[in-house]
C-alpha cells in the first residue's frame, strides 16, 4: 500500500506571498531566501515559481546555491552566511552568487584573490544579535577597503539582522536600528535590514533590499499577539498541507492508556483513530496531549505519544469516522504555528525538518 501521508505544495500561494511581500515596501527589492531547501518546500520548485518575479535569491551556503544553479535558476545567488576561503570565492564569482562580507577575514580573502570580474557585495554590520557581521568600528574602513578593489562591484549593500523582529515592540529593534544608521548615514550604499516579521511590522527596517523567508510559505513570522494585529498577516496565503489518513480504530474503556509510555489515560470511553504520520515524517514528537489534529475538516485531539511512523487522536466526539478519512496534520485551518506551540517550538523548524520520506506534491 502507497503511504497516504504527503506535503501538498501550493506554489501559486507562493507567488502570491512574495507578491504580498514586495507590495508592502514597493520601493525597495525583495529577496526570495530559499535556504534549507525553501524552508522544507523543495527549494528548486520554489525557485522555479518565483524566478519571473524574483530578482535574487538568498541561500545559506555554496551547496544549496549550486543545486539551483544546476536546475538553470539564472538570477544572482546571495550567500547568506558568507565565504569560508578563497576557492569558494572564485567559484562564487564564477557563478554570479553575491557574497558578504561579515569579517576582516572575509575581506582580506575577497581583496586579495584573484577573480575574474567584481561582485556583488554585501557588508554585515552587528548590530546587536551578536551572531554574525562586523563590529561598527570596522564597518568604515571595510567599505573604504572594498571601494578601492577591482574585485568589487560600486553597489555595496549594507546590512544587518535584527534578533526581536516578531516582536516589533521589542526595544532592541530600535536600538538595532539606530546603531545600523548611525554607520550606514557615513555613505551612500543601498541597505538591507528586514527580514519577514520586520517587512511586516517594522516600517522602520525597511529598505532597499528586504529578505522576505518565512512569510513566502504562508505563516506569520510574527509572535501571536503581534500577528493578530498585524494587516498582512492575515492575507499570506496557506502554502503546505501536511495530510495522511486513519488507518485504525478501536473504542477504549476508561481508564486505559494509549501509545509509548502509556502517558495519555481515556478519561472517558473513547474512539481512537490511528494515522499514518509520525516522527519519522516530519510531524513533531514534542506534541502533547490534546494537540489538535483535523479529522475530515474538525478538530479532534492527539492522545499518546507520536511514534515514528503514527499517531493516535482522540475521536469519541467526531461522528462517522472510518478506516481511510483523511486527516490534516496543518493547512489552512490548522495552523504551523499553532502546531509548533503545542510541541514547543516554532514553525520554521517543522517546516525545515520535513523529511524525503514525506512525498511532495506540488499544485500551482
Ligand atoms: C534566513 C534569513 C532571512 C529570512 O528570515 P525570515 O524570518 O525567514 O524571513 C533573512 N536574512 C538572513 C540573514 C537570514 O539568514
Amino acid at each position: 500500500m502507497t503511504r497516504p501521508t504527503e506535503a501538498q505544495i501550493n506554489l501559486g500561494a507562493v507567488v502570491e506571498n512574495y507578491r504580498l511581500a514586495q507590495s508592502i515596501y514597493p520601493d525597495g527589492q525583495c529577496l526570495a531566501v530559499v535556504k534549507a531547501n525553501a524552508y522544507g518546500h523543495g527549494a528548486i520548485a520554489v525557485a522555479k515559481a518565483l524566478d519571473a518575479i524574483a530578482p535574487a535569491f538568498g541561500v545559506a551556503c555554496m551547496e544549496e546555491a549550486d543545486e539551483l544553479r544546476s536546475a538553470g535558476i539564472e538570477a544572482p545567488i546571495l550567500l547568506l552566511e558568507g565565504l569560508n576561503n578563497t576557492e569558494e570565492l572564485l567559484l562564487a564569482a564564477e557563478k554570479n552568487y553575491w557574497v558578504i562580507v561579515d569579517s576582516l577575514q572575509q575581506l582580506t580573502i575577497l581583496i586579495s584573490s584573484d577573480i575574474p570580474k567584481p561582485m556583488q557585495v554585501w557588508v554585515k554590520i552587528d548590530t546587536g544579535m551578536h551572531r554574525l557581521g562586523l563590529p561598527l568600528n570596522e564597518v568604515a574602513n571595510t567599505v573604504d577597503q572594498l571601494n578601492r578593489s577591482s574585485n568589487v562591484q560600486d553597489n555595496i549593500v549594507l546590512m544587518t539582522h535584527l534578533a526581536c523582529a516578531d516582536e516589533p515592540d521589542n526595544t532592541l529593534n530600535s536600538l538595532q536600528l539606530e546603531r545600523f544608521s548611525s554607520v550606514a548615514k557615513d555613505f551612500e550604499l543601498n541597505s538591507s535590514i528586514a527580514n519577514s516579521a520586520a517587512l511586516m511590522a517594522l516600517p522602520a527596517s525597511r529598505g532597499n533590499w528586504n529578505r522576505a523567508g518565512y512569510m513566502l510559505y504562508g505563516s506569520s513570522p510574527l509572535s501571536s499577539l503581534s500577528s493578530s494585529k498585524n494587516d498582512y498577516a492575515a492575507k499570506l496565503k496557506t502554502v503546505m498541507t501536511l495530510k495522511s489518513e486513519i488507518i485504525a480504530l478501536r473504542d477504549v474503556v476508561k481508564g486505559d492508556s494509549v501509545g509509548y509510555g502509556g502517558n495519555w489515560v481515556a478519561d472517558r470511553n473513547s474512539r481512537i483513530a490511528t494515522i499514518a504520520i509520525g516522527y519519522g515524517d516530519g510531524y513533531p514528537r514534542g506534541a502533547q496531549n490534546g494537540t489538535p489534529v483535523l479529522v475530515n475538516g474538525q478538530r479532534a485531539r492527539l492522545a499518546g505519544r507520536v511514534s515514528m511512523d503514527m499517531i493516535t487522536v482522540d475521536v469519541t466526539d467526531i461522528t462517522g469516522v472510518k478506516i481511510g478519512d483523511e486527516a490534516v496534520l496543518w493547512g489552512n485551518d490548522l495552523t504551523i504555528n499553532e502546531v509548533a506551540q503545542c510541541a514547543g517550538t516554532i514553525g520554521y523548524e517543522l517546516m525545515t525538518r520535513m523529511p524525503s520520506r514525506t512525498r511532495r506534491v506540488y499544485e500551482s
